[in-house]
């Protein structure tokens, strides 16, 4: 078979880079993914090699459908079922007990696995078409940025992967919403693009556990994380930083909703211009990246009201933003 162009929508390639063990990044509602089959060692190897990824954090693997799930984990409890009935195809993962088919490299050495149906349809048809669970970081080098175009899985890992299959822009922008049903209760681990009122409003007794450390349970409650180059403040109080600090004449600004007047316009992006979290998570990333490469020396990002995706794009600016010196 003929290697296409990097970019593309030939999922008959896709499926045979796969089924090889390379590794192809795919489009999710979320955000790209870098996918290698997860029950071939040497493939999810890869994954890590590439991403530059410690080994301690382990792998989303992505199926094709509910009936799935006891393929790969031992329990599948009712509560658990029932979120994936209401969320799947979405952006919802779920951490169960896993089988033994799953490489300790995969689960990072744990007893659990986290899956996730996602609701895109070229990449649920690569699910179908291959047979294969799939394996699937976001497409970025680790801790870095995550990618909701292919044009960003290019750029930076566009010489070290086989293919990269075009689904367009990510609709939702952030990642998928974590919940463990290891433990003795049901608890989120990590926020994402599923709003924690929606699956509290399913299993009342739903817990958080949003831990904050550099050893963390999982990879996205690292602190420093979701990270450009340029340095990033975040202010509840953009007004009052301000006034309050002499920035470098090259700060950007990164305002929720609306502009501030008397900084210059140029010198402003607005992440959603209705004012509502789905719109702000869709152009978070990509605009965390834009400015990144625009030579400006400081964002000054502005918080997102805490309702819906708001605690969610606030977790990952606050990442984006941790400086190791500053602790
Ligand atoms: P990423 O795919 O890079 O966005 O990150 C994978 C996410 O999956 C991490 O943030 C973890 O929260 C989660 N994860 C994957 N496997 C497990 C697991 N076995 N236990 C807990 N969390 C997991
Ligand atoms: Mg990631």
């Amino acid at each position: 078979m003929s290697a296409p162009a990097l970019i593309g929508t030939d999922l008959d390639y896709a499926a045979h880079c796969l089924q090889e063990g390379k590794l192809v990044a795919i489009p999710t509602e979320t955000v790209y993914g870098l996918a290698g089959n997860a029950l071939n060692t040497a493939a999810v190897a890869q994954i890590f090699l590439v991403k530059g990824r410690p080994h301690f954090d382990p792998l989303i693997v992505h199926i094709p459908d509910i009936d799935s799930v006891e393929r790969y984990a031992v329990t599948f409890p009712a509560e658990a079922r029932l979120l994936a009935e209401r969320f799947w195809p979405g952006p919802l993962t779920l951490v169960l007990p896993k089988r033994d088919i799953i490489p300790d490299l995969v689960s990072a050495g744990g007893p659990t696995v986290a899956l996730r149906v996602p609701n895109h349809p070229l990449t649920l048809e690569l699910l179908r078409k291959t047979g294969l669970p799939l394996a699937a970081p976001s497409a970025n080098p680790f801790g870095y940025i995550s990618p909701t175009r292919p044009e960003h899985v290019a750029a930076q890992l566009g010489d070290r992967i086989s293919y990269i299959l075009d689904g367009g822009p990510c609709n939702i922008g952030l990642e998928s919403t974590v919940v463990s049903f290891a433990g003795e209760r049901p608890e989120i681990l990590r926020l994402g693009g599923l709003d924690p009122e929606e699956i509290q409003q399913l299993i009342p007794e739903l817990s958080f556990s949003l831990r904050q450390s550099a050893n963390p349970m999982a990879p996205g409650q690292l602190d420093k994380h979701y990270a450009p180059s340029t340095r990033l403040v975040l202010t509840g109080n953009i007004r009052q930083y301000l006034a309050q600090h002499q920035l470098p004449p090259k700060t950007v600004l990164m305002m929720f909703h609306h502009r501030v007047p008397e900084w210059p316009a140029e010198q402003q992006v607005v992440l959603s211009t209705s004012g509502t979290t789905i719109e702000a998570a869709q152009h978070l990333f990509a605009m965390m990246r834009e400015l990144d490469s625009s030579g400006f020396d400081l964002i000054l990002a502005e918080q997102a009201p805490e309702t819906g995706l708001g605690p969610a794009i606030n977790d990952r600016l606050h990442r984006a933003s941790y400086q190791e010196s500053s602790t």
